[in-house]
């Protein structure tokens, strides 16, 4: 079969970026390059970054992106992946939902649906949280999600505040 030379083989991950304490802009940026760097993650886009007001968490506003690769890791080492890279930048879990200088959740792996104690994907509460859907509508306009299209979803979360980072 004749495949596009130009997508890299594997399955389309797209990942959550957020950080609401230090250099939280900075933090994601190097996580961006951190993970295109990894063996396994290919043809990484990250998106703009936002600013959005804290949901369900406390804090400084929080700077958000979500990236986009093609991989070849099987879910699980994804999952253990993107938790070496918060522990990298000194993720601590005080409390839940607490201020943090790195949150990254694996929010789709291809079309899979994975519901594992430690692994929910596609993210379960990505389609009602703008500072997701906004940076993902950059990176996959039109995409359809279980609970419809991502234009449409994020017209939904129209009360929370979220504009580019200038
Ligand atoms: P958090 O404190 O928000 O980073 O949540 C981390 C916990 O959520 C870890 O124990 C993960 O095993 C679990 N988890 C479940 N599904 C996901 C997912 N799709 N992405 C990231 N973490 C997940």
């Amino acid at each position: 079969m004749i495949q596009p030379t130009d997508v890299a083989p594997g399955v389309d991950l797209y990942v959550g970026l957020g950080a609401n304490l230090g250099e939280a802009a900075d933090t994601l940026l190097h996580a961006a390059d951190r993970l295109a760097r990894t063996p396994g993650i290919l043809n990484l886009r990250l998106s703009p970054l936002y600013r959005s007001a804290p949901v369900d968490s406390s804090g400084p506003d929080y700077i958000n992106a979500v990236a986009h690769a093609r991989t070849a890791l099987p879910p699980q080492a994804v999952l253990t992946l993107l938790q070496a890279i918060e522990q990298e930048h000194g993720r601590q879990r005080p409390y839940r939902n607490a201020p943090r200088t790195l949150d990254l959740d694996l929010l789709l792996y291809g079309d899979r649906r994975i519901n594992e104690p430690t692994l929910i994907v596609p993210h379960p509460r990505m389609h009602e949280r703008a500072f997701v859907l906004r940076p993902l509508a950059d990176l996959a306009p039109g995409l359809i999600l279980a609970q419809g299209r991502l234009e449409d979803l994020l017209a939904g979360c129209i009360d929370q505040a979220i504009r580019p980072l200038r």
